[in-house]
């Protein structure tokens, strides 16, 4: 049966690029930490590898898209590629939705390395939103990793399955493990 209505939303930081593993070489190198002192798991915010405030949290991450290409070396989460392409095949229209231009005057570069990682990793997209606000982008299932966003997007009455990791675990179900989950839960929503 072909879904041709329905777009699934997708966030791609923490959802499909592991952002946290990258993140976490990243870290090592700023710090100059040996990377096994970083704790794997992280809350929202990263205050385990030392980040005690807003301002530390945006010079990392400006370090790690500007110099160290973050948006176009990340891994990708296992089965975000499976996945995704399967949905893809059976008529749900993927929208990658992501909040990637927020350092002024790093457009290009930001977008170049997304649209590359993307097409290097085989991910199936037909539309791509570089969007703060991912509540008007109008999905109607959404895939998101990050506890503010998922928040927002409930508080709206948004269906979103909440893509489990370490700094989401107070956000309550519908909430993903893998995504073989996602997929399950995009088939139980449309039956
Ligand atoms: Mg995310």
């Amino acid at each position: 049966m072909l879904q041709n209505s329905i777009v699934i939303g997708v966030d791609l930081d923490g959802v499909c690029a592991d952002f946290y593993g990258r993140m976490r070489q990243i870290a090592a190198e700023w710090f100059e930490r040996p990377v096994d002192e970083l704790p794997e798991a992280v809350s929202w915010g990263l205050s385990e590898w030392g980040i005690t405030n807003q301002s530390q949290y945006d010079s990392l991450h400006r370090f790690a898209v500007t110099q160290r290409e973050l948006f176009s070396s990340m891994e990708v989460i296992p089965g975000a590629r499976k996945y995704l392409r399967l949905l893809s095949d059976e008529g749900f229209r993927i929208r990658i939705i992501t909040h990637r231009l927020f350092i002024h005057y790093f457009h290009a570069a930001a977008v170049q390395q997304t649209v590359n990682w993307l097409d290097s990793n085989g991910i199936p997209y037909w539309d791509l939103c570089f969007m703060k606000e991912k509540s008007q982008v109008g999905a109607d299932i959404y895939i998101e990793d990050s506890p503010p966003n998922v928040e927002q997007l409930r508080s709206k009455g948004l269906f979103t399955i909440c893509f489990g990791n370490s700094t989401n675990r107070h956000i309550e179900a519908p909430r993903a493990s893998s995504w073989p989950d996602v997929y399950d839960m995009v088939r139980v929503f449309v039956a």
